[in-house]
């Protein structure tokens, strides 16, 4: 599969699993509009390394995607540089933990933002030109918590199923334009969302590092392991190929067996 001429937009792709969608698109040529937040010169090494690999040209957007004018800012620099998106992966995301009684409102708020409005209006913005080219690939990383909760993560979980609300309807309202919209749902992945989540656990449960490990984040996970970001990666570059032109409003699991149970 060559993805030469095409745009793919990731966000949150400075790190974990938006990183590696982005390396692996930029393997198969594609142009890349990457962002997030990080340390600049590593940032610029990444980028520097995209445009090596696919011979292409790469941008970086250090749009905050929690604030509408910023999305439509990052989603016109992406036009006005590439005429368009092609590929829309929506994968920036971050977590809180908290008993629900005690669960900050700004953190809700951030979550519903970032973890799900910002899909809304970057798609908004993406569409009228996948619509007009009569191709686009859309892909939502939601999580095994677009299908299943867990307790303590009441802003996640509920913005994880609006992804995937959101995502079936827009394969829908797409299905005749060549446009497919689908989500991937990885279980626990070895990046810094999963790392930065593990001293709190430790304080709420009273756990060692290895019991939170073993006992909490691998315990609904029949496979014993962590997925990995370039298994997640590899799922998306199947969903940008001619054979999964009719795998639209799916919700593909990535978790290690965790939600068949
Ligand atoms: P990560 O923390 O490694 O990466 C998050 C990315 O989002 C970074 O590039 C960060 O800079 C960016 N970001 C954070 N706030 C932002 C903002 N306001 N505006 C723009 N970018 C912002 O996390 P990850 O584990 O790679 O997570 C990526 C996605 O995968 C998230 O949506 C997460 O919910 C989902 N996911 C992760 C796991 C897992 O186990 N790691 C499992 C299922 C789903």
């Amino acid at each position: 599969m060559s993805l030469k001429g095409k745009t793919a937009l990731v966000t949150g792709s400075t790190s974990g699993i938006g990183l590696a969608y982005a390396k692996a698109l930029a393997g198969q040529g594609a142009n890349l509009v990457i962002n997030g937040f990080g340390d600049a010169a590593a940032i610029e090494q990444e980028r520097l390394g995209m445009e090596a690999t696919s011979g292409g040209k790469a941008l970086y957007s250090a749009h905050d995607l929690t604030k509408v004018d910023q999305i439509e800012a990052m989603m016109k620099e992406a036009a006005d540089t590439f005429g368009g998106v092609d590929i829309l992966i929506n994968n920036a995301g971050t977590q809180h933990v908290s008993p629900i009684e005690e669960f900050p409102v700004d953190k809700w708020n951030l979550i519903i933002a970032l973890n799900l409005s910002s899909a809304f209006h970057t798609t908004r913005l993406a569409v009228p030109y996948m619509k007009q080219q009569k191709w686009g690939r859309i892909i939502q990383t939601a999580s095994a918590h677009s299908l299943v909760a867990s307790p303590f993560k009441a802003a996640y979980v509920s913005a994880k199923h609006g992804l995937a609300g959101l995502t079936k309807t827009v394969a829908l309202e797409l299905a005749t334009f060549g446009v497919t919209a689908n989500c991937i749902s990885p279980g626990y992945v070895w990046t810094p969302l999963v790392e930065n989540q593990i001293p709190d656990t430790m304080k709420a449960r009273n756990m060692t590092r290895e019991q939170v490990i073993n006992d909490v984040l691998l315990a609904g996970q029949p496979t014993k392991q962590f997925v990995t970001a370039e298994q997640v990666a590899e799922i998306a570059l199947f969903l940008c190929s001619d054979a999964a032109s009719n795998i639209t409003g799916a919700n593909i699991s990535v978790d290690g067996g965790w939600t068949a149970g």
